[in-house]
């Protein structure tokens, strides 16, 4: 690192401390910067100030120059020039740090009504009821506490897409920690997207001797692979189902998907209230739903100018209380046979008759909360038989007795397949850069590869710590602070890691 003996001599000792215990990290490694020349309130009101005008293009560079100039040399009784590294401390102590441009972690609907209400009575009493037959790693990687005599152990195995981009190579930069995310520009070079199954058991899933795998590899976007559709997602769900079937069958094994379009699409034709109309269409109109048409193979049907062929279907039955099915369409000897019957009549057929007469909607279907009988749309769509319809994943996993629990929106953090694409990123762009799509596929292979199973489990740990936050009854940004405390997910200080990264130390 082009430092001398009294550095490697501090290193050294450091390691040595870490070595012995995990939870060992120097707290300040800027040393004593609050006895520089920061202590002058002035100064750093005058710095701050200088580095709000010049925006996001901060450097060390420009602190130095910045502190060089004649009249800010007066005004502060400055005598001497200050080094670059002294200006990378002052930036540090200013609260500026040198790293990626942030991603938004909490996106504004994290604490959502609706979202939380999923969260608190779906999404966490299902992961509750599974807890206490899963498996738990200390963060030196011990097993704590193995899961109860009563049933099978439980292993949850997440899922999630990555995409890997050819030209991503440690755009870094000084950003203010407070700063707002940046918004995420796509589409730099070639891409690679790189869907998986991720426990903290076993890794990513795959077979015993790693020649079966769930993955999905393919290069997103026109002309290339096209674009993961619902098709892909069940495919790659029974490509997992085969191999746990195979290999893992004296574990049950639950699915952890987030809210993708792709991963909550219902089969064609099924019960929604989102486009009916309140009255029976007119005197030779009627309602359906339109689907691409697939041949009796189950192929898409292509007209000639390319595109898939649409065909019109009708929904399938809704359900009185008492379970009967309730047709939407008038039956044979109707006059108006096979046409669909309108909200406002099948609210009635359900006894909710002064609901029927209610407007069709409430303006874009947009209802002020708390929404349960402000519209017709509004009262069919909380009807039971129109809530639960599994999906086509769903389907697919229940099928062959795996369960599935959805992830409450915005909830990333309790996915742990998100720090692992972290991880594997932060090994990525260490590569030399190439714009090759071969290369790209080799590197974002091995970045995976990269991660120890031991790393996997203190990324696990720490979404747990979520889930526990949560359980508590903890909001998602007291949830934040009580991971934060928690140490065992973080093996280096960032400051430390950048370093190592300049140095192209892994
Ligand atoms: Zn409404």
């Amino acid at each position: 690192m082009g430092r001398g003996r009294y550095c490697a001599r501090q290193l050294t000792a450091l390691v040595r401390k870490f070595l012995d215990d995990r939870t060992f990290l120097p707290v300040n490694p800027y040393g004593d910067w609050n006895q520089s020349m920061l202590i002058d309130e002035d100064l750093s009101l005058d710095i701050n100030l200088y580095l709000q005008e010049i925006g996001k293009d901060v450097s060390a560079k420009k602190v130095v120059s910045f502190l060089a100039r004649e009249e800010v040399k007066q005004k502060h009784g400055i005598t001497k020039a200050i080094s670059e590294r002294t200006a990378r401390r002052y930036l540090n102590a200013l609260g500026y740090r040198f790293r990626t441009a942030k991603k938004g972690q909490y996106a504004d609907g994290h604490e959502r009504e609706d979202v939380v209400y999923y969260r608190d009575h779906t999404f966490l009493p299902q992961w509750k009821a599974l807890e206490a037959r899963m498996e738990n790693w200390s963060k030196e990687n011990e097993k704590e506490h193995g899961p109860r005599p009563d049933g099978k152990t439980v292993i949850s195995w997440f899922n999630d897409e990555c995409i890997f981009y050819a030209n991503d190579r440690t755009p870094r930069g000084w950003y203010h920690k407070d700063s707002p995310a940046k918004p995420y520009t796509k589409g730099e070079g070639v891409s690679l997207m790189i869907g998986e199954f991720v426990s903290a058991k076993f890794g990513w899933l795959q077979s015993p001797d790693g020649k079966q795998s769930a993955r999905i590899i393919m290069k997103p976007g026109k002309n290339r692979d096209g674009y993961m559709t619902a098709d892909d997602i069940v495919n790659q769900a029974n490509r997992a189902m085969d191999i746990l079937t195979e290999w893992y069958p004296e574990y049950e094994h639950i699915f952890i998907y987030d809210n993708a379009p792709t991963h909550l699409k219902r089969p064609d034709g099924s019960l929604s209230a989102r486009r009916m109309p309140k009255n029976i269409p007119k005197e030779g109109h009627n309602w359906g739903v339109e689907v691409t048409k697939r041949d009796n193979t189950g192929n898409l049907v292509h007209l000639p100018d390319g595109t898939t062929a649409k065909e019109k279907i009708k929904m399938g039955n809704a359900c009185f209380a008492d379970g009967t099915p309730q047709a939407l369409y008038f039956p044979e000897g109707h006059p108006r046979a096979s046409v669909f019957k309108g909200m406002a009549y099948i609210l009635e057929e359900c006894g909710l008759v002064k609901e029927s007469k209610l407007r069709a909607e409430c303006k874009n279907f947009k209802c002020a909360p708390p929404a349960i009988d402000c519209c017709c749309r509004r009262v069919l769509y909380n009807q039971p038989d129109f809530t639960h319809i599994p999906t086509i994943l769903e389907n697919a996993c229940n099928t062959r007795g795996f369960r599935l629990i959805y992830l409450p929106k915005f909830h990333c953090e309790l996915n742990f397949i998100e720090q692992c694409w972290g991880y594997a990123k932060r090994i990525y762009r260490l590569n030399p850069p190439s714009s090759k799509e071969e290369v790209l596929e080799k590197y974002a292979l091995a970045a995976l590869d990269s991660i120890s199973l031991a790393q996997m489990r203190r990324f696990s740990n720490r979404s747990q710590k979520f889930m526990d936050a949560y359980v508590k009854g903890l909001n998602g940004r007291q949830a934040a602070w009580a991971a934060r405390k928690y140490k065992g997910h973080r093996v280096l200080p960032d400051s430390l890691m950048d370093d190592l990264e300049k140095a192209k130390i892994t």
